[in-house]
Order: C-alpha cells, then structure tokens, then sequence
C-alpha cells in the first residue's frame, strides 16, 4: 500500500494563482506524454508518487492525453484508486475539452453539447465526482465565447469543477471571455498557455491582460518538449519524444535549436545548475506564472526539474545574457 511522504510538504513553494483563493504548487506534472495505453504503467505509477511525495499536488490532464486518446485519464484514474485517493482533498486534478474526442460535429471545439459531455466522460474514466480545474482548451472560432463560458459555468453550478480556465486564448479572446466570467461570477482564475524560452508570445500582452483581470497562469512546454534540457546534448536518444516520430517535436526541430542550447547550457552551468532547471526557473520570475508544468518519462527527470527551485533568482546580466543567446536563434 501506497504511503505518502510525511515530508512532502517541507520543500516545494505554493503560488496563487492571480487573486484567487487557490495556491498551486510552482512545479506540477502535466500527463499529455508517457501516460498513454503505449507506455509502462508501472512507470507512470512511479512518476506520480515521487510527484506527490515531493510537493507535487497538481496533476493536468485532458480528454484527448493518451494514446489512445482519454487513456491518460483512465491509467490516472487507475493510480488515483490504487495509491491517491485516501489524498483526494490533498489534489488539484484538472481535465480539459477542446480537441478531438469522437466523431460527429460533437466531438471537439466549444458548443455547450461539446463541453458538458465531454466533462462527464472525462470524470467517468478518472473514477472521479468533480475536477478542480475544467479548462477550454482551445477557443472555438464557430461558437460563441458565451456560449463557451456558459457551459463551463454550468459545470461549476453543478459541482463538476470547482474552478474554470482557459488555454492557448489569446490576449484579446482572454479579456473578452473574463468579462463574461465576472458578470456571471464563475470562478475563472487561470489560464494555461505555452511559454518557454524559444515561445515568448505571451509576454507581448497576455500576461498584462492576466495581470489587469487577476488571473494566473500555468506554463505549458516550458522545457519546450526536452530541448531545454540537456536530453539532446549528445545526439537524439532512441527513447527520447523527438525520437519517437511525435508530430509535436522532431530531430529537425532539436537540430535547430541544438547552438543556442549548447550556450544556454554552459550559462546554466554557470549558475551551479542544469539547463532544465534554469529554464523551468526562468519561466518562474514572471509574476503571473503560479505554476510550470513539466511532463517526465521517468523519476530521474521530475528529480532533476524539481532542483530548480534552490536557485529561481536571476541577476539583470544573466537575463540578459540569455536574451542574447536567444536573439541568435531569431536570426538563424
Ligand atoms: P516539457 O516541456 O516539460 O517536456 C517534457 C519532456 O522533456 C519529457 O517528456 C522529457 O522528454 C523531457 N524532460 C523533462 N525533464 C527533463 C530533464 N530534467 N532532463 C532531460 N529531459 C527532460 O513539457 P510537455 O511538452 O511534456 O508538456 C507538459 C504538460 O503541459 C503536458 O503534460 C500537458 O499537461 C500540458 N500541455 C498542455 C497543452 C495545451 O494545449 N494546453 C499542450 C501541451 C502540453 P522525453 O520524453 O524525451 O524523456
């Protein structure tokens, strides 16, 4: 039987999201990759305890993780039954609705039909009566933000997800489905966009428009799928995502980058750390980001990310020595 460490709380920093209630953990695993039907269950089982035996009280999650798609949620659902639910009140368990799920003109995007449905099965595969967090995870071009922000209400009125967020909405669609939120007075208080140093987007205004409507955010890909890391240093492992024939990152992508990283990580090595933990500390000095979220094929990985926080300060020349390296890759 699974115990959890009683130190578990001793080391890991809690952020706010914006100006809600809800703190989350600086560092929290994301199960988009490496928790399918594909990969070693034991394994995914492992991941998750280390994650909670270090502080790690938010997993992320969605209906389409996989492959096969939703079998992320049913393999956590597994691990929650088997180790975590006796810690039930001790977790932040999200689930997001907006890719494709099934067939039909129902099965993805933002209707009402398309969200509600999707929650339902999303809380049945994770043997779960409520989210913490249900995001849209991405706007709908065809339906109405209202509508949108509607259904996601609904599920909080019925005690489906006790809190709402938004992902990959730009700056503009954020303030516009924030003002439909206040008026309705959902709890809508974080958003979860991509941000890594080679995807700075929403610095150029998404991250004052968080801050003007008191929202958080939680970074997604902020090792940028492995290359901000040291993974790639010496060539592309057979084991590694790029590897793996993944549509999201592949070894041209890893190619690209490999000059810049090779000098951001001689700076992280400078600073007495690796470059996964510089970077996960670099996404972290933005005052809106409560929470990064890192994916991890095995412990060693979430080992290595969760150092990152002995050393989240930088000094004004160290960020800019970064911005120069990565000014390079601009040009390039
Ligand atoms: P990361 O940028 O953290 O990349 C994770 C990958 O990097 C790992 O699978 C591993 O690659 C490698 N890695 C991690 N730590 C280390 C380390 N210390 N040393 C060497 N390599 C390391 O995040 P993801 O792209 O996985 O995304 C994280 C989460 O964000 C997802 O699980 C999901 O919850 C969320 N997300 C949300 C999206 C959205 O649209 N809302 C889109 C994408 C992600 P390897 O597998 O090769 O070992």
């Amino acid at each position: 039987m699974y115990l959890a460490n009683e130190q578990r709380y001793e080391k890991m920093l809690y952020n706010r999201v914006g100006k809600s209630g809800l703190k989350l953990p600086a560092i929290s695993l994301g199960l988009w990759h490496n928790f399918g039907d594909v990969d070693n269950f034991g394994t995914q089982r492992e991941i998750v305890q280390a994650a909670f035996d270090n502080g790690i009280t938010h997993f992320d999650l969605a209906n389409n993780y996989g492959p096969a798609a939703g079998s992320a949620e049913i393999n956590f659902g597994r691990i929650l039954k088997e180790d975590l639910l006796p810690y039930r009140d001790e977790l932040i368990i999200s689930s997001k609705a907006g890719y494709y799920m099934w067939p039909g003109p129902y099965g993805e995007w933002g209707s009402r039909k398309y969200i509600i449905a999707s929650c339902e099965q999303s809380l049945k595969r994770m043997g779960l009566d409520y989210v913490d967090i249900f995001y849209s995870h991405r706007p709908d071009p065809d339906t109405p933000l209202e509508e949108t922000a509607l259904a996601l209400d609904q599920l909080v009125r019925q005690g489906k997800t006790l809190y709402v967020g938004v992902s990959n909405y730009s700056a503009e669609q954020t303030a516009e489905i924030a003002k439909i939120f206040r008026e309705l007075k959902t709890p809508f208080i974080i958003h979860q966009p991509r941000y890594n140093m080679f995807d700075r987007w929403i610095e150029d205004s998404l991250t004052d428009v968080l801050a003007d409507e008191g929202l958080g955010a939680i970074t997604f890909s902020p090792l940028a799928q492995g290359m901000l890391t040291n993974r790639y240093l010496n060539g592309i492992p057979n084991d590694s995502r790029a590897h793996s024939g993944s549509p999201f990152l592949t070894e041209e992508n890893v190619q690209a980058t490999l000059d810049v990283v090779n000098q951001l990580n001689t700076l992280a090595e400078k600073r007495g750390q690796t470059l996964a933990e510089m970077a996960l500390a670099w996404n972290l000095r933005q005052p809106t980001v409560a929470s990064v979220l890192i994916g991890a094929s095995r412990v060693s990985q979430l080992e290595d990310n969760l150092k990152a926080l002995n050393n989240l300060t930088f000094s004004p020349d160290e960020l800019n020595q970064i911005d120069n390296i990565l000014s390079k890759l601009a040009k390039n």
